[in-house]
Formats: C-alpha cells, structure tokens, sequence
C-alpha cells in the first residue's frame, strides 16, 4: 500500500446535510498540499443519510475510507476509533460541520515540518455560538485548569494536527472515557497552538445536545483530577463522623 502523508478523521453523527460540502472543501484543500492523503470518515452510528452519502463518496473516490459504527457511541470515541485506523505521518482531527476550517490545514501543517509534533487549533472569536456555550465553556475551562494545573490551554477543541509518534502514544494509553483534548496535552512532545477563526456551523443542528455536554466535561475533570474522589472521600468520612 502507497505511504499515506496526511491522514484527516472526521467523525460525523447525522450529518448527512454537511457531508457533501465538508467532502468538497476538504478535498480541495488536501489535494491542493501535493502530497498523499486519506480522510477517514467515522459513522458514528448516524440515523439519517448520513452513511449513504459516505458510500457515494467512497465509491467514486480513493482517498476516502469509512469507518462505520454499530450505534451512536459519541464524539470522543469516533475520534479514538479514527486514530487506530489512519496511516498518515500527520494526523488532522476536524469536525464535519466545518466550524474548523479546513483552509487551517496547510499552515497547521507548516508547523508541524518546522518541528512541532501537535499544532493545537486555538480558537480567536467563535461565529454563531450562544452566550450560554460560551460562558459554560469559560467557566469549565477556569476550573478544570484549577484542579490540573493549567493542563489544557484555553480555547481548544479537538481541531489539530498530530504527529505520527503523539498517534500511537495515545492509542496505547488505556483510557476509556476518552477526554482528548487533555490527553493530547498531557501526553508531551512539542506542541505549538495555531491561531484560527471558529465558523458557524454549516448546516444541520449542534450533535452536542446538554446531556452529551455534560457527560464530556465529566470525563474530562474524572479522568484529569484526583479532586473528584478526595472530594467524595472526605464527604464519606465527614458524613460518618457526623453519624
Ligand atoms: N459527533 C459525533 N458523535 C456524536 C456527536 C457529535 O461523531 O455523538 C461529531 C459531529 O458530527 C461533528 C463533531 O462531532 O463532526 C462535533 O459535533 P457538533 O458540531 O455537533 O458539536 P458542537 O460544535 O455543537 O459543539
Ligand atoms: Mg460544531
């Protein structure tokens, strides 16, 4: 099989209004790179027409591959699948709804032939998001750096481009209830941010509804912080002494 240079995930959850245009614009960036590339698509158990369109594309183009999931297992975990399965040197995580522009990849790329191993998408302004995302976003990121030491840089997602050796360190950690974005820093290597603009979603409706919000911050502050379990370590002796 021919060495693959790039290798972009992208996980999609009902999507099938964006796909076309996400398909369309990521093309055009990856082939105007000159280099080899994959995207890697990951049905994340989508209950519309989602995986249809993925077919189509997949049939008429080589770049792409399909990764196709038994039901709706979230975000983070298409993510993890995605990286298990790519063979690119660099890897580019992107949501499908193109509020990461895909435009950002040559210059992320840059970076990463400068020398860094994870070029973090670092969000300036964010288009079309509501005060309440914005705010509860603020206010989680303040405290979940308190309880881990300024671990995750503020305002990142998931956006970033990673080097092959940040893939398979992360693949071989044993978390399940993945929180990438920490993990990410947390694992080393150089890494660098690169500065972008955050878009309105394209089309379709956020695939983040409270509820899986919610279960995302949990995971994140569980799995970078022993607080939670001092906390309910001291409620338990406190409760007892009180008995
Ligand atoms: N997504 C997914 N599984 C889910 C929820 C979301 O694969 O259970 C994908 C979704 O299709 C998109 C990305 O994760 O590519 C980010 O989701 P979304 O844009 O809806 O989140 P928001 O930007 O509103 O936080
Ligand atoms: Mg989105």
């Amino acid at each position: 099989m021919e060495p693959v240079k790039y290798s972009v995930i992208i996980p999609m959850f009902n999507e099938q209004e964006v796909i076309a245009e996400s398909y369309r614009r990521l093309t055009a960036v990856m082939s105007g790179m000159n280099e080899t590339y994959e995207l890697l698509f990951v049905n994340d158990g989508s209950r519309d027409g989602t995986m249809g369109v993925m077919r189509d594309i997949a049939e008429a183009d080589e770049h792409v591959r399909i990764l196709n999931f038994s039901r709706n297992f979230g975000h983070q975990a298409a993510v993890t699948a995605g990286m298990a399965h790519v063979r690119g040197e660099a890897t580019i995580i992107i949501d499908a709804d193109l509020q990461d522009p895909p435009e950002c990849i040559p210059g992320m790329a840059e970076k990463w032939k400068e020398g860094y191993d994870v070029v973090y998408g670092k969000r300036l302004r964010r288009d079309g998001e509501s005060a309440f995302k914005l705010l509860t976003a603020k206010w989680y990121y303040r405290f979940i750096n308190k309880l881990t030491n300024n671990m995750i840089p503020t305002d990142t997602g998931d956006f970033r481009l990673i080097d092959r050796k940040v893939v398979d360190t992360m693949n071989a950690l044993p978390e399940k209830n993945r929180f990438l974005r920490g993990l990410g820093s947390w694992v080393g290597f150089r890494q660098t941010a690169y500065e972008y603009k955050r878009d309105e979603r394209w089309a379709g409706e956020t695939k983040y509804p409270l509820k899986k919000m919610l279960k995302l911050a949990g995971d994140g502050i569980v799995g970078f912080s022993s607080a939670p379990l001092k906390w309910a370590l001291g409620l338990g002796v406190g409760l007892l002494g009180l008995g």
